[in-house]
């Protein structure tokens, strides 16, 4: 039988278990459909000599907020507290619109396939104007990477207590009946889906209890993931000391949140007894290690999560709080974080591969068929690029050379058997276009 793709001479990372050293990787019809040792490579359509190159897995991003790539780095934020600069950059991020929402997802996806991820969630949480979500189910389709945008919403403002002005706020009604309609327009439940949609109040505290309630019981019936923040701020504790009687994560537990169905973003303030309830109900946590340590307040505790048996997974978190989307730097300082916490033996590159592939798709219930090669997974793969003067010295390890060394990014990203980047360019026609109406639209809503 010809494959439709073969990928040779690379040192090719199947999963947590299997690494070929020399070896071969095919695709047929977007799936993986075989691999061995060099020597007895099959016939393909395509062949790519992946020689002095890691390939692995496509990296699987599980927090991010994708539009705020219109407000990158935005002078009088960047020196704010959590909490300064969100009340700095709620009132730009109210003049998002479809074509905003539109842009941002496509340059932020297409950024993201250069940093080595095939699949990632997007929290969109504003929704100062309707079917934002829409235009992010086009970008993704356009652009061919795999998606879970994430039905977020708001409904406490300022004038209820919260920090969002009321423009991007919407009531409980609007947003369960807009939940359910982007379910059925486009959360494709079939293998191989290329659109998945998931329901994020953006943090329990922004919604009403019956809200996060509703949502629950709106997922459950559709049989869709849920996401929210929890616990990325001790100011939480206090916040919902005050308001509902008790802490976030018996919150959480009270609200019918606490299902394997559900991953949080952050995580990073629970005791010891609320970990182990967590990771005993299944609930899978979003470690991401630039976010927190540019907002300075802490992180995960990622390496003792994992030995409890939580499922944790990397986000990039918003483009407006890490500012950049490469799920490689992610990974690497996911690597740096969990050795400055814990010590030399702590972590190594091959955990952070783990986490930033299987670890992610279990994050969104999507383990099955990505985040590993297994010969049947969706063909979701990266083959890396390392300058080679960056690698001179690096002969013994492969794994630990890729994220120590560096900085690498993609030199091909394959999703569902298609290049999205190639010799490390976007393959998009489109590229120039987006970039033009993207910087328009940015110069538009920050105020001068
Ligand atoms: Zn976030």
């Amino acid at each position: 039988m010809a494959h439709d793709l073969l990928i040779k001479n690379g040192y090719i990372v199947i999963d947590s278990a299997t690494e070929i050293a020399g070896g071969w990787i095919a695709v047929t019809d977007s799936r993986v459909s075989a691999y061995g040792t060099g020597g007895g490579e099959p016939e393909a359509s395509r062949v790519v000599d992946a020689h002095g190159r890691l390939v692995t897995p496509g990296l699987v991003n599980t927090h991010h907020h994708i539009y705020q790539n219109l407000t990158r780095s935005y002078a009088p934020a960047v020196n704010g507290s959590l909490f300064n600069w969100l009340t700095t950059l709620y009132p730009i991020w109210a003049a998002i619109d479809e074509e905003a929402s539109y842009l941002s997802t496509a340059i932020g996806l297409i950024e993201l396939a250069m940093g080595g991820c095939t699949t990632t969630m997007d929290h969109m949480y504003v929704h100062p104007r309707p079917h934002l979500i829409d235009a992010q189910v086009q970008a993704g389709r356009e652009i061919g990477l795999r998606f879970m945008p994430t039905r977020g919403s708001m409904t406490r403002s300022v004038e209820d207590g919260g920090l969002p002005p009321a423009e991007v706020v919407q009531d409980p009604e609007t947003i369960l009946i807009d939940s359910e309609r982007l379910i059925r327009a486009y959360h494709d439940a079939t293998p191989g889906a290329m659109t998945r949609i998931a329901l994020a109040p953006c943090s329990p505290f922004s919604v009403t209890e019956d809200l996060m309630k509703a949502t629950a019981e709106l997922a459950e019936t559709h049989d869709v993931r849920l996401h929210s923040h929890l616990a990325e701020d001790e100011d939480e504790d206090t916040f919902c000391a005050e308001v509902y009687g008790c802490r976030p994560v018996e919150y959480l537990e009270r609200v019918g949140w606490a299902s394997p169905r559900t991953w949080v973003a952050h995580f990073i303030f629970p005791n010891d007894d609320e970990q182990q309830r967590l990771a005993d109900a299944g609930v899978g946590v979003a470690h991401c290690p630039s976010s927190n340590m540019l907002i300075g307040g802490g992180t995960a505790a990622v390496q003792h999560l994992r030995s409890i048996g939580m499922n944790v997974g990397i986000g990039t978190d918003g483009s407006a709080s890490t500012d950049h989307a490469s799920m490689w730097m992610e990974a690497r300082n996911a690597l740096l974080l969990g050795r400055y916490r814990g010590g030399p033996a702590a972590m190594a590159a091959r955990d952070a591969l783990d986490i930033a592939t299987r670890g992610g798709a279990e994050c969104l219930g999507w383990a099955d068929e990505i985040g590993h090669l297994r010969r049947g997974a969706c063909a979701d793969l990266v083959v890396w690029d390392t300058h080679p003067v960056a690698l001179a010295g690096a002969l013994s390890d492969p794994v630990e050379a890729w994220l120590r060394c560096g900085p690498s990014r993609a030199f091909h990203t394959v999703v569902n058997g298609d290049f999205i980047v190639e010799n490390r360019e976007p393959t998009t026609s489109a590229l120039d276009d987006l970039l033009r109406r993207h910087r328009a639209k940015a110069a538009e809503i920050q105020p001068r």
